[in-house]
């Protein structure tokens, strides 16, 4: 039994819905999934409805976008409350700060002579948390690029004309952020923080787990994440990154998580809401 625990859909910058998703879980015959889109948990609930229909154990999440000395990371909060009242009203500020930083990066693109126009990317994206892959794909439509990879090549990587960057929550408070919510909070993808002196930092302000296995790891990047794990105490957790159709193809199932660590997770999760006071009662899913 396998699990896929990273995946994102048209409710940020992926192409599923929630309910081709739970289809594509089947159809690998992961045991479990999770939802992970960017800065929002709004898919969450018509996951949770289809994989029940797809008999695939779902388990809520998101991946927030934080910081910590200046680097950006991105924090997996499993087994959050979808509907808890903070966490919403925290996704909805960074939400906002994505909408805004749509329009500063219009605003560079068309400094540069590319007449794009906000309303383009709205229509692309067509969701509350919008990003620079949105904008990547308007300028494609629009006819500005003749691909994705164009987009970012010229205007949207680090560096570029149109780069903007993100709004972003001190890593410190994401945690607490996912914690408050009932959850579990795992570090992303951590060989692309090209920092491990980032680990006990977090591990100390309460981490819970370490994203091990995830398509852009090596098998040595894997192996290296997991003995940092086990020498932090933290939970090995997996996931594939699947952003639908939207980078080329569809990766769902290409990760595979052993089932004996989405236990240990679940275990987690029940622990962190069973300290909640009072504690969260809508189920984890
Ligand atoms: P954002 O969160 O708006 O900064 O956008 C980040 C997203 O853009 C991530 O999903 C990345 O995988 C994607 N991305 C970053 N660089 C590139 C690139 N060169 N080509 C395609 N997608 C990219
Ligand atoms: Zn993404
Ligand atoms: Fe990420
Ligand atoms: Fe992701």
């Amino acid at each position: 039994m396998f699990a896929d625990l990273h995946l994102h859909t048209h409710f940020s910058d992926g192409t599923y819905t929630p309910e081709e998703l739970a289809g594509h879980a089947r159809r690998h015959g992961l045991a479990a999934v999770s939802l992970t889109d960017h800065d929002t948990v709004e898919g969450c609930a018509r996951a949770a409805a289809a994989c029940a229909q797809n008999q695939v154990e779902f388990i809520t999440g998101t991946e927030l976008t934080a910081e910590l000395a200046d680097y950006e990371l991105h924090l997996l909060g499993y087994g959050i409350d979808p509907q808890h009242p903070r966490l919403l009203c925290e996704l909805a500020r960074f939400q906002n700060g994505r909408q805004n930083r749509i329009h500063e990066m219009v605003a560079r693109l068309n400094a540069h002579r590319v007449p794009l126009m906000a309303e383009a990317v709205f229509r692309v994206a067509n969701c509350r948390s919008p990003g620079r892959p949105h904008v990547a794909r308007a300028l494609v439509q629009e006819g500005f690029c003749r691909t994705v990879d164009e987009a970012f090549e010229r205007f949207l990587k680090k560096h570029r004309p149109a780069w903007v960057p993100k709004v972003r929550m001190s890593a410190m408070d994401g945690i607490a952020l996912i914690h408050a919510a009932g959850g579990v909070a795992v570090m992303a993808h951590p060989a692309l923080n090209h920092n491990d002196g980032l680990i006990p930092i977090m591990v100390e302000a309460g981490l819970d787990g370490l994203e091990c296995w995830h398509t852009k790891h090596s098998p040595a990047a894997s192996e290296h994440y997991l003995a940092l794990a086990r020498q932090y105490h933290l939970l090995p957790t997996g996931g594939s990154d699947c952003h639908g159709l939207s980078k080329g193809r569809p990766l769902i199932g290409t990760v595979k998580l052993p089932f004996e660590h989405v236990a240990r997770l679940k275990e987690r999760i029940a622990e962190r809401r069973a300290a909640l006071v009072p504690p969260v009662t809508s189920a984890a899913h």
